[in-house]
């Protein structure tokens, strides 16, 4: 397979256009068999609720190519219940489990010579994503979805691969405590652009939210899942309803415990205890494991391993496990691994 021409060591995180893209139509109460087409568009009617109503949800995973030259999908299975979980929560029709994941192997395939090769530490990021369409006006479930997924190369979200970043403390929420913080679904991303720009302009890679009822607890680092490490080696991480259940962070959670011998918790955890903690890190499937070098809250920075200029050795240690996890060079839990042949 001849891959195409671009820097893979150089890439960044922004959309680059493959060979081909999947779309599956729901109408009258079931999925079509669902096609690869080369255009990027999708036409969709003008009354679309994703459009008016935000009747959208999405997802995240990448493919990576193992030494041996296979490719690699890290836990379709999850990604495909918790967009189930999003189409439940805003009354959408549900993608079987099964053809979620065999539409990501089928146009993974299709677009082989866009997979970044072994050793680039680029990664081909996956977008499946389900909405609303079919002529519409007022706020109700739409009478037609629309499943499609696209890829795109990419290197790492955060620039500077297992640099230490820094974060504020946003004055915004960005869930309320009922709503839909939990699942993945599109308002939550347009809620966060704003904060997200304030905290950019003030010098930091994103914002951490908190909890909105009380704001005394963390829930979210950005678009992806807070984790801390304490003196004594315990892997601790929030637990609230409107956080986005993250399945890289779960996968830490097994990692931890199996693994590395560590204990963990997942309990709420207060802002003001940020200096319990060694070492942070954000996780998800974009920012993998990124280091957190410090958290700016209450007028002070608060700054982990090296005073934030370093990566620590257990942070270190998650990645590196996670990662070769996802390359197939470390034992893994059945099924977290799924060919792309
Ligand atoms: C997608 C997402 C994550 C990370 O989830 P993964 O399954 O690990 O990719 C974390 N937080 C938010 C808000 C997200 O949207």
């Amino acid at each position: 397979m001849e891959k195409v021409d671009l820097d893979w060591g150089n890439i960044g995180y922004g959309y680059i256009r493959t060979d081909y893209n999947y779309i599956s139509y729901w109408k009258d109460g079931q999925w079509d068999d669902g096609k690869l087409i080369t255009e990027n568009t999708v036409t969709i009617s003008i009354g679309s609720t994703a459009l008016h109503y935000g009747q959208e949800c999405f997802e995240g995973l990448k493919a990576q190519t193992a030494k041996d030259g296979r490719v690699l999908l890290f836990r379709p299975d999850q990604n495909a219940k918790r967009m189930q979980d999003s189409a439940r929560g805003i009354l959408m029709a549900e993608v079987p489990e099964e053809k979620f994941v065999k539409a990501c192997i089928q146009l993974v395939k299709a677009n082989l010579r866009w997979v970044p090769p072994y050793g680039t530490g680029a990664s081909l990021y996956i977008r499946p994503f389900l909405f609303g369409h079919g002529d519409n006006l007022g706020v109700k479930a739409a009478s037609e979805y629309i499943f499609c997924i696209f890829c795109s190369p990419v290197g790492p979200y955060f620039k500077g691969g297992l640099t230490p970043v820094f974060f504020n403390v946003s004055e915004y929420d960005r869930a309320a405590p009922r709503g839909t913080g939990g699942i993945k679904v599109g308002g939550n991303y347009a809620a966060s652009l704003k904060p997200k720009k304030l905290a950019n302009a003030a010098g930091y890679a994103d914002c951490i939210y908190l909890d909105p009822a009380t704001r005394i607890y963390i829930e979210e680092v950005g678009a992806a899942n807070f984790f801390g490490i304490t003196r004594d080696n315990t892997f601790v991480t929030p637990k609230s309803s409107s956080i986005l259940p993250s399945i890289t962070r779960r996968s830490l959670m097994e990692i931890a415990e199996q693994y590395l011998g560590m204990k963990v918790e997942e309990r709420a955890v207060r802002i003001d205890e940020l200096d319990n903690f060694v070492e942070a890190g954000a996780c998800g499937t974009a920012a993998i494991i990124t280091p957190i070098g410090g958290i700016f809250y209450d007028n002070k920075l608060h700054t982990f391993y090296g005073e934030g200029k370093e990566v620590g050795p257990v942070v270190k240690g998650l990645h590196d496990t996670l990662t070769a996890i996802q390359r197939g060079e470390h034992k893994a839990p059945k099924g977290w691994l799924v060919e792309v042949k």
